[in-house]
């Protein structure tokens, strides 16, 4: 759950993933919003303001691994992480149009009480 903070956050970059362009503003959309450090934590980056932006779900997770000097600019920084962002999702874009999407995409949605293994846990 998101914080007063994280709010703040999100309202600053427009509810929009900084890294690819993700539209935060829906109930989906704002339930994939996550706060990344520019300057991540491990590289000793603060959870100050000006250290703190929207991210999605998705590039958060991609951009977790990376390692900056603590030196960087904050749009070196920034510039260097939507690069690597934009290679990744060409990258998972091939493996989606190659694998996913021929198989999967025609066949109908299912009500989440029909699949398997979740009966039990979903009241
Ligand atoms: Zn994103």
């Amino acid at each position: 759950m998101s914080s007063e903070s994280d709010e703040a956050t999100y309202e600053k970059c427009h509810f929009t993933c900084v890294y690819c362009g993700f539209d935060g503003r829906t109930f989906d959309g704002w339930m994939q919003m996550t706060i990344d450090h520019i300057l991540p934590k491990s590289c000793e980056g603060s959870d100050e303001p000006d250290n703190r932006v929207a991210a999605c779900g998705s590039c958060n997770s991609i951009t977790s691994r990376m390692k900056f000097e603590r030196t960087a600019s904050r749009e070196e920084i920034l510039e260097k992480k939507r690069q690597y962002v934009a290679e990744s999702r060409r990258k998972f874009y091939r493996v989606w149009a190659e694998r996913v999407m021929p198989r999967y995409l025609e066949r109908p949605l299912l009500p989440l009480s029909s699949l398997v293994g979740l009966n039990a846990e979903v009241t």
